[in-house]
């Protein structure tokens, strides 16, 4: 939880640790990060690196990558003032960045977009990738397909079979969806095996990863691709309101929608800022997804940073009613964010994050994300407040069409996020 009393817009209350506009030459937020990664991959992410570098500085690619932007992913979304949900909730004026609104239904795609781009400016006629409920596979399966390139994609085979309709989208994309059945079978075992894949096929083939997670670069260059939605929000506040937010808060999975809400306001030290973790079913239940704010530092997908592990360093089982935030890592950056307490970390339980579902869905005619229902969840347990001066920025990361049958399972034992009875 924020808490009020240490934070004001003129007094943090602490020294705030500097805001790193960009990894160390070893590729490292602080303490987190890194190149964890066998030999033969050094050189392709030494490459990727040099080209990511001057891709993002090249005019020519910009101006491409901002015009599919505006018109295959249909950008700006919108910022959206929830007049009816804020004056329920008497939390602040809440405003939802409408990532919902985007061509495939979350912020995924500005990500894919970007690193497709590079795989073509790079001559690659394959990309692979991993993916958990299917939204980055998605989103993936949807560049590819623009720019006419072979896709693979791994996903665990409890995934495949739990998220059929996503399944189904990336064929008739025209992708390759490839079972993995290692170890859990959902997305780390997924991970395992794209990283495998890419080893082995490192001179044809480009690796699209989904979140601000895994080897330097990528941390960095999903993180520069996901910016615009900080940027666009900084801006329309400005217009709309004529001042800045006095809070942010994102959902963190990966981290990359919350990292993407946020950097523009990084040097804005009135912004407060609040990520918010999967506490599944309770952070005692040891049932959940928070790396952040119960996991420890270790090593996972070749770099640094808090995870989810047994005393004896394994990595355990995530568990999340959101398949997207369903993961036992987190990215560098947001470890870094943690430990310097610019942003604060907290985590929300799935009959919580149930119920912000439910109360979007009625109150404003939205139906947004599980992952994103989280966020929301997180301004519901703000403390209330008598004005309505508090601004409060909320990434609305994702629309809620995929998580219908879960929702629906959910209300139908006993909750839908009332009084969700679980046995
Ligand atoms: C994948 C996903 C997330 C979680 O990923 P981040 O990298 O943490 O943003 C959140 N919301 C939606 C809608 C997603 O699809």
């Amino acid at each position: 939880m924020v808490n009020e009393k240490r934070s004001s817009a003129s007094d943090p209350g602490y020294r705030l640790a500097p805001f790193l506009p960009r990894p160390d030459r070893r590729g490292r937020f602080g303490a987190y990060g890194g190149r964890y990664v066998p030999e033969t991959l050094i050189p392709a992410l030494k490459r990727l690196e040099a080209d990511f570098k001057s891709a993002w500085k090249d005019p020519a690619f910009q101006k491409e990558y901002r015009r599919l932007m505006h018109e295959f992913a249909g950008r700006p979304t919108s910022l959206y003032f929830a007049e009816r949900l804020s004056s329920h909730w008497r939390r602040g004026r809440i405003y939802l960045k409408r990532e919902d609104l985007n061509h495939t239904g979350s912020h995924k795609l500005n990500n894919t977009l970007g690193q497709i781009l590079l795989a073509v400016r790079g001559g690659k006629k394959r990309v692979i990738a991993e993916t958990g409920a299917g939204q980055h596979g998605v989103a993936t399966a949807t560049v590819a397909a623009r720019f006419g390139l072979e896709c693979d994609v791994y996903m665990g085979k409890i995934d495949v079979e739990r998220q059929a309709p996503n399944v189904a989208r990336m064929k008739l994309l025209g992708a390759r969806v490839i079972p993995v059945e290692s170890g859990a079978q959902t997305l780390k075992d997924a991970t395992n095996e794209a990283i495998r894949d890419w080893v082995a096929r490192v001179d044809d083939t480009f690796y699209v990863i989904g979140s601000v997670v895994g080897p330097h670069p990528y941390p960095f260059m999903v993180r520069q691709f996901q910016r615009v939605i900080g940027e666009e929000a900084r801006t329309q506040f400005k217009q709309q309101i004529g001042r800045l937010p006095n809070l942010l808060v994102a959902c963190v999975g990966g981290g990359s929608n919350a990292l993407g809400f946020f950097t523009a306001f990084m040097k804005d030290k009135s912004v407060r800022m609040l990520g918010v973790e999967a506490a599944g079913c309770g952070l005692h239940s040891g049932k959940h997804a928070a790396s952040l704010s119960a996991g420890r530092v270790g090593i996972l997908h070749g770099s640094a940073g808090y995870l989810l592990q047994s005393n004896d360093g394994q990595i355990t089982v995530p568990q999340s009613i959101s398949a997207g935030l369903d993961y036992p890592g987190v990215g560098p950056e947001h470890s870094y964010l943690k430990d310097s307490r610019r942003v604060t970390y907290t985590s929300v339980t799935d009959d919580e994050a149930l119920a912000a579902f439910t109360a979007l869905s009625e109150l404003e005619g939205i139906l947004p994300a599980l992952e994103s229902a989280h966020a929301l969840a997180a301004v519901r347990k703000l403390p209330a407040r008598r004005t309505t001066n508090q601004i409060i920025g909320v990434c609305l990361s994702g629309r809620g069409d995929k998580d219908l049958a879960t929702v629906m399972e959910a209300a139908e034992s006993g909750g839908g996020g009332k009084s969700r009875n679980k046995s």
